[in-house]
């Protein structure tokens, strides 16, 4: 039976950990936090999974919490009137303002409930977990014991052992300062009261604020989540170490930049003590093989390799992704060598999907040139436009078919539109 160690119990190593398991392979997972600490620790992110890598999980029938969860049906994009200047105080109204129908439900599960309960089901399913924060020299010890060595430790310290590859990472500094919030007592959009959705506010020249409806320890929740462009007016959160006061500036913030969003928040409350987080990280891409110390080399999964700015909601989606590409890679090599080679191919079966989560992402994080301000304006007024747009979500190659050439935006906007009569 062939041994493989998965360092780092997230999206990727655990969907990873509990697929080999069940295709028989000997299957070490080491996490530097026990189930427990996960499902009583802090927030880690607002991970709303769309079709493609939720089926995934369906595939390994590790959706446990899918009854329970609530169903985003649609995604909704506003723009607050950019006329008023980011640090101007009087009150802000809407220039756009519409939602498109997403063809399959999208979902957002908590991951200190998805983690905790993921790593359970390894352990009761006979696989072996060791809790321990790994350390490159663990690595190298431990390399020699296993056919293959795959690092899923997101964006922790093991990042280093992989080299940053320039060509694919635009930037290097960090695009966005983020500040999540996790609450009950959020009121439905009236816009929609029927179906629920994931509102994506855009305020021009400050950056943007997403309400995620989502399931976490004390059931379903929305979760407040503001990215602020650097050193402007949403930028305010480092230093809060209080909880409530995250909550109070999330609000603050939100009456003064998206009041529509504000007038339905008036009466929530966090969902527990640690359901806050704040932070900032660079977007960035490296080069999947690492080297250890005396010669054997690990491969790189996931946010380790592909790491990118959450504003599109697309991490969780791509660890999903790559450990459903990996797994395939690793099935379909049988006894052979995980070598080199192997490797590398490996990663790029799972760039040619991460490639257009990348392009897209990097697109949205600096301001959008005209062509695509007039396709977000026009999906209010075409609905084809709209859910083409929001569909995107669950699969943005798709946005290479019309969204970065202007020429190509205009000819599909009046397509939709002589289609829908407009
Ligand atoms: C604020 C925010 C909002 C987000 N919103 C969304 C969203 O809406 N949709 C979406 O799809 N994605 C979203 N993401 C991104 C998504 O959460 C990540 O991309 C995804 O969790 C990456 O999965 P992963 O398995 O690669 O890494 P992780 O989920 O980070 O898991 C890595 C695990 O490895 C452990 N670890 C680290 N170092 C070690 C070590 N040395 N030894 C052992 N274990 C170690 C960590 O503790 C962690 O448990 C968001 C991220 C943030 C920060």
């Amino acid at each position: 039976m062939r041994k493989i160690l998965v360092v780092g119990a997230g999206q990727a190593g655990l969907q990873l950990a509990l697929g080999l398991q069940s295709q028989g392979y000997e299957v070490t997972l080491m996490s530097n936090r026990t189930a427990d600490e996960i499902r009583n620790g802090r927030v880690m992110s607002t991970q709303c999974m769309f079709h493609t890598a939720l089926q995934y999980e369906r595939d390994l029938q590790i959706n446990f919490w899918e009854s329970q969860t609530p169903r985003v049906e649609g995604l909704g994009v506003s723009v607050a009137d950019p006329s008023l200047a980011p640090d101007s105080p009087e009150v802000r109204g809407r220039v756009i303002d519409w939602v498109g129908k997403l063809d399959n439900y999208a979902q957002s599960v908590d991951q200190r409930v998805k983690m905790a309960g993921w790593m359970e089901t390894f352990a009761q399913r006979g696989g072996q977990l060791v809790i321990h924060g790994a350390a490159v020299s663990d690595l190298d010890f431990f390399a020699r014991k296993y056919d293959l060595v795959l690092v899923s430790a997101g964006k922790g310290e093991l990042v280093s052992m992989f080299e940053r590859d320039a060509s694919r990472s635009p930037f290097d500094t960090p695009m966005r300062s983020l500040a999540v919030s996790y609450v009950h007592g959020l009121e439905r959009r009236p816009e929609h009261p029927d179906f629920d959705a994931v509102r994506f506010n855009i305020v021009p020249g400050a950056g943007e604020l997403f309400m995620i409806p989502g399931y976490t320890l004390t059931g379903p929740c929305d979760i407040l989540f503001w990215e602020g462009i650097p050193g402007g007016p949403l930028d305010v959160f480092e230093g809060i170490k209080d909880p409530n006061e995250h909550l109070a500036k999330t609000l603050e913030l939100m009456e003064r930049y998206t009041p529509w969003e504000y007038a339905r928040a008036t009466k929530v409350e966090l969902t527990d003590a640690r359901a806050t987080l704040s932070g900032r990280y660079p977007p960035t891409v490296r080069k999947p093989i690492g080297t250890l110390p005396s010669g054997g080399l690990v491969l790189g999964v996931a946010d380790v390799v592909v790491a990118n700015d959450p504003i599109t909601g697309q991490g969780s989606n791509s660890a999903s992704k790559c450990a459903a590409a990996y797994l395939a890679s690793i099935v379909e090599h049988g006894d052979k060598l995980f070598d080199a080679d192997w490797m590398q191919a490996t990663f790029d079966r799972y760039w040619d999907t991460a490639q257009h989560v990348t392009k897209w992402t990097n697109a949205l994080l600096t301001p959008p040139p005209e062509h695509i301000l007039n396709l977000i304006g026009a999906a209010g007024q075409i609905p084809p436009v709209a859910e083409r747009f929001v569909n995107g979500f669950d699969d943005p190659s798709d946005f290479e078919n019309y969204l970065y050439d202007p020429a190509k935006t205009e000819a599909w906007i009046g397509e939709a539109a002589a289609k829908a009569g407009a």
